[in-house]
């Protein structure tokens, strides 16, 4: 019997693998305070309640869309729940990742240097394949930005990474943000023969 192709293939009821509907760990990273737990809510829920983030351990949700070609990706989303202070607990945290969502604040520049410091480690320890969204939140606020939206996509197109803004707050491009980490996921390839 061959390996699957990678870690996030599901298998049907029969073992085999599924090649149509994968599934993925993806993981929020970035300085508290950026609306990480709000976007995840916001995506699960559909509803912004900052009051309802779960604040103690590692909080776990998870989400399945559809994409247009009636493939289904399921989302086994973990939050950092605020350790994001333990920087020594990052790798356990990420490993087996598919997918990794680092999120600034686009009225903070200083949570931009820190994605950055989060986009670093991911190159160093994150899976070879993992897919990366560079994510600047709060775009309803665009009142008080202090990172312009060309500096933050120049910094991810050179760093082969999906970059959008999104507004938990308002919902906007809050489920294309999944969709298009979806789409670029890698799929398990199809047998030849
Ligand atoms: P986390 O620490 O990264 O998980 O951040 P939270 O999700 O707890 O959000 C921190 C604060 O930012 C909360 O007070 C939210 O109300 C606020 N917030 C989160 N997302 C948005 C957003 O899109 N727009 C605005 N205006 N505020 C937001």
């Amino acid at each position: 019997a061959s390996s699957p192709a990678n870690k996030g293939d599901s298998l049907d009821d029969r073992g085999a693998i599924d090649y149509k509907n994968i599934r993925t760990k993806l993981v929020l990273l970035g300085d508290s305070g950026v609306g990480k737990s709000c976007i995840v809510l916001r995506f699960v829920r559909g509803q912004f309640d900052p009051a309802s983030k779960v604040t103690v351990g590692a909080s776990f949700l998870s989400q399945t869309i559809a994409l247009q070609d009636s493939s289904t990706v399921k989302f086994e989303i973990w939050d950092t729940a605020g350790q994001e202070r333990y920087a020594s607990l990052a790798p356990l945290y990420y490993r087996g990742a598919g997918a990794a969502v680092i999120v600034y604040d686009i009225t903070s520049p200083e949570t931009f240097e820190k994605a950055q410091y989060w986009v670093r480690e991911l190159q160093k320890f994150g899976s070879a394949n993992i897919v990366m969204a560079l994510v600047g939140n709060k775009s309803d606020l665009h009142a008080s930005r202090k990172v312009s939206t060309q500096i933050a996509q120049e910094y991810a197109d050179s760093n082969g990474m999906f970059f959008i803004e999104t507004s938990a707050k308002t919902a906007e491009n809050i489920n294309q943000l999944f969709e298009e980490i979806g789409k670029r996921l890698p799929r398990p390839s199809t047998l030849k023969n």
